[in-house]
């Protein structure tokens, strides 16, 4: 179990909940996202009228669940959650939807993993606020038109570029959720250290934000692991080496590579010489599936800067080199 993987586990989804900005003072950075939704939502209001649909896309972690459930606070309305996956059926969708309040938002993670028959549904729901259910079979089936209130859908994706036009194009409004600054974890670090009650400096914190990849959930997750270690080597108090000998000991470095992600490049650089090399063939290096390596370790590697995928294969970069205290071999003249 690696620290820095943004997918909430069992134990995050309690914590998590009381960490939660309930509002969009509180929550941080994301400035043109809340600044847009900000505006949606409020003249909203003054209109008496229920939000446009909006899709949040971004990485895991970045805050599209607690942004949707502070859309849902700030319009005063009550809030499902559910996710694509979860939507096998159109007749799933059908009783969620008919189900809603007026006013109601549903959030709908994940969305580009519905079923085309949902999706297909959908669109008529966010467009005319009515779906047709279809009862029978064969030739005898009819389809009995049911009219919903009006509700506020918040679709959120990985990336937008992964929904059909049609069902993007039904959006109001589309929210770009970028990784936070260091600068910007860091508050979400003091404000997440405040409410857990615990101690610690401004340097504890910027030592915590450096290897939180950019995403809130991990310096959350990574704030209570080193808590645990000031609880029993420091007098609680959390300070810059306390966090980064905690955060050690839980092998994320400085830069908030794991175990995998720096065996990946120790191959890469040690084995291959920087490269380029194959997926497949670094993958056995390591002793981990091609998905793994491609989909786990290599995203992060790439977005830092020590990894290029390339047509012949995969490259270390200088950076890389630097980063594992390794030097590159002498390249050209023979
Ligand atoms: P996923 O797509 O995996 O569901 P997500 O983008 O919905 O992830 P959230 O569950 O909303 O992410 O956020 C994860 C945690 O990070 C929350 O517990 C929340 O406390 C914290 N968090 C997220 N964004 C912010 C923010 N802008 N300010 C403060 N805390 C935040």
């Amino acid at each position: 179990e690696s620290l820095v993987h943004a997918d909430a586990d069992g134990e995050d989804t309690a914590v998590e909940a009381a960490l939660r900005p309930k509002d969009l003072d509180e929550f941080v950075g994301q400035e043109k996202v809340r600044e847009q939704l900000d505006l949606v939502l409020k003249a909203a209001l003054a209109r008496g009228a229920t939000a446009d649909h909006v899709l949040l896309s971004g990485a895991p972690g970045l805050g599209k669940t607690t942004l949707s459930m502070i859309i849902a606070a700030e319009m005063g309305a009550p809030i499902r959650i559910t996710s694509g996956p979860a939507i096998q059926h159109a007749g799933d969708l059908a009783a969620i939807l008919s189900s809603l309040q007026e006013g109601e938002v549903l959030f709908l993670d994940e969305i580009h993993r519905m079923s085309r028959p949902a999706e297909e549904m959908l669109y008529m729901a966010m467009e005319d606020f009515r779906v047709d259910v279809i009862v029978g079979k064969g030739p005898g089936a009819t389809a009995i038109p049911l009219e919903l209130p009006p509700f506020t859908l918040v679709g959120a994706t990985t990336r937008a570029g992964l929904l059909p036009p049609p069902l993007r194009d039904r959006f109001g409004f589309t929210g770009h959720m970028e990784f936070y600054a260091p600068t910007e974890l860091e508050r979400v670090i003091h404000r997440s250290a405040r409410l857990l009650d615990v101690e610690i400096d401004a340097d504890g914190a910027a030592e915590i934000a450096g290897r939180s990849r950019g995403t809130p959930r991990i310096a959350n997750r990574l704030l209570r692991r080193v808590r645990d270690y000031a609880q029993v080597k420091a007098d609680g108090r959390i300070d810059r080496p306390v966090a980064a000998t905690a955060l050690g000991v839980y092998e994320v470095d400085a830069r908030g590579l794991d175990r995998l992600d720096r065996a990946v490049l120790g191959a890469l650089l040690k084995l291959f010489g920087g490269g380029p090399v194959g997926l497949s063939t670094l993958a056995v290096a390591v002793g981990e599936e091609r998905e793994t390596v491609e989909e786990v370790a290599e995203p992060f590697l790439v977005r830092e800067g020590l990894l290029a995928r390339t047509p012949r294969g995969r490259v270390a970069t200088p950076a890389a080199w630097a980063h594992l205290g390794l030097v590159p071999p002498q390249q050209g003249g023979k």
